[in-house]
């Protein structure tokens, strides 16, 4: 993989490849932002030019160190994710005592800790030493979805990059180009994905969610509240995301609404996506509008840990355009 075959980031990527042209390397990094956008394939990007032997700015693939980095066996560069959903002060040590040594076959020796939001307090500390005064040559990089959790010592002697989601056209297209996936599909999958690359692989591969979100619009058309409410029941954990995907639904429709016939999104939309929005459509733009709000305010509601069923009933009244 090179980096054109990173998808997004340009900001990123620019700043990196400008980086490495002018030899200004920083000794950590911190990378930042939602899960599955790209910011651990973009680190182990940096980090294998950062060990070529060939090019400063872009590794080459052919060269001993980069032939070493494909098989995960290069002697200049560790990486640590957590175990057991945690990385413990066995693991931190261990990684700092491999970064501390002298460089084997590179100009640089280099560390990746992924999914760093995941350190113990104490593995935190002991890395803390080595980004404080780091060894001559070593370059770190810290990866996590959650920098707010990390302690701000840490935090503040790293640069820090954030990596937003990605669009989700970027997504769809990905989808479509790398994985295959029809359009419609890509499209659908994109939108559960709220940009973030795994999370639609995750979703393309995995149970139909948007069919249920259509089986729900239509409960929710057909006046089956009960049904509509025991299936967001069913994802209370993952309702942040369930809403987003309602929400664009819920737009579209009312783009459709105003729009009729010049109605159009830009995307290619199945069949049955189509036809759903249409059907949400009948409902009348007042209807929608007030439904937008109600989903805004149960999300807010959801966020902020309110009682949930009461912003559920709120919610499901709206939608079903009946005076709450
Ligand atoms: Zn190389």
């Amino acid at each position: 993989m090179g980096w054109s075959r990173i998808w997004g980031h340009t900001f990123q990527k620019e700043y990196f490849q400008r980086v490495l042209s002018l030899g200004k390397v920083h000794h950590a990094y911190l990378f930042s932002g939602p899960s599955g956008v790209g910011k651990r394939t973009l680190a182990l990007e940096i980090a294998k030019t950062l060990l070529c032997l060939e090019s400063w700015e872009e590794a080459c693939n052919r060269c001993q160190s980069c032939l070493l980095f494909a098989r995960s066996a290069h002697p200049d560069f560790f990486l640590v994710e957590p175990e057991k959903n945690s990385i413990g002060i066995d693991a931190i040590r261990d990684f700092v005592q491999r970064l501390s040594l002298k460089r084997v076959l590179s100009p640089f020796r280099v560390g990746i800790v992924d999914e760093a939001e995941k350190l113990t307090e104490e593995a935190a500390n002991c890395l803390l030493k080595t980004v404080e005064e780091p060894p001559e040559g070593v370059v770190l990089f810290l990866v996590t979805s959650q920098a707010i959790t990390l302690p701000q010592t840490l935090l503040s002697r790293c640069q820090h990059l954030v990596f937003p989601s990605l669009p989700e056209r970027l997504v769809a297209e990905y989808l479509e180009k790398e994985k295959g996936i029809e359009p419609s599909r890509a499209y659908t999958v994109a939108l559960f994905s709220l940009g973030s690359i795994g999370e639609a692989l995750r979703y393309a591969w995995g149970k139909n969610l948007e069919e249920e979100v259509r089986a729900f619009l239509n409960n929710v058309r057909g006046g089956d509240v009960f049904r509509a409410g025991l299936w967001l029941l069913e994802h209370r954990e993952d309702l942040p995301r369930v809403l987003s995907v309602l929400a664009k639904y819920f737009r579209d429709a009312l783009f459709f609404c105003l729009l009729k016939h010049h109605y159009n999104n830009g995307l290619a939309l199945s069949v049955e996506d189509r036809v759903c929005i249409e059907n949400l459509a009948s409902l009348g733009p007042q209807v929608l509008r007030k439904s937008l709000d109600a989903l805004g305010v149960f999300l807010r509601d959801i966020l902020a840990n309110t009682c949930w069923d009461v912003a559920a009933f709120h919610f499901l009244l709206e939608l079903r355009g009946e005076p709450s």
